[in-house]
């Protein structure tokens, strides 16, 4: 089982839930009478996307991105790399990018950029979970997490975990922590 290798849960299905449908509220009240693209960022959003998009009732479209970022490790630069780009034109369209967590924000801060060269109508930032500094703005946030490696809910350690339906944190010691 996968659980055994969970510390603890920091967010259950039901709160998961209740905080998507708030957001979604937010979405439905700031686009009202406006037609809402969401751009998933692959892997780990697929999960937050596919409750919140079933959560806005406002007509929508979908697109996924998938980008890969140089760790800290390999590169200060924090630059990133599109591994999958939209198969979707976003000129004039109003679009919301779902990621699964901020973290130290390079991702998004570059992404920003990338899709504002795209002349959409709007662009604003979506992330379920978000922690330490941001370079960029959230406009939707779900929670502030604490400086733990979490997983479930779409996020994985080597590909795995996604599939939990909660988030959690993962013991140390399967990282060999
Ligand atoms: P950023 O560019 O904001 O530093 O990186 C965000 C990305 O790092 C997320 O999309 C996610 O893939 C990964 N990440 C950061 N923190 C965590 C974490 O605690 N758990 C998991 N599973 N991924 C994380
Ligand atoms: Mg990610």
């Amino acid at each position: 089982m996968l659980e055994k290798d969970i510390q603890e849960i920091l967010f259950t299905e039901e709160q998961l839930k209740n905080r998507v449908g708030e957001i979604a509220r937010q979405i439905e009240s700031d686009y009202a009478g406006k037609e809402v693209m969401f751009i998933g960022i692959l892997r780990g959003s697929f999960v937050f996307m596919a409750d919140l998009c079933r959560a806005v009732e406002l007509p929508c479209t979908l697109d996924f991105m998938s980008v890969s970022s140089y760790g800290s490790g390999t590169t200060s630069s924090g630059q990133i790399q599109i591994i999958k780009d939209l198969s979707e034109d976003i000129t004039g369209r109003h679009v919301i990018v779902v990621e699964d967590i901020l973290d130290s924000g390079n991702t998004l801060h570059y992404l920003l950029n990338i899709l504002e060269h795209r002349h959409p109508a709007s662009v604003r930032l979506c992330a379920l979970l978000e922690r330490r500094v941001k370079p960029v703005e959230l406009h939707y946030s779900g929670f502030t997490i604490p400086d733990a490696f979490v997983v479930g809910y779409g996020l994985d350690y080597s590909e795995k975990y996604r599939n939990l339906p909660y988030i959690g944190i993962l013991k140390p010691q399967v990282y060999g922590a």
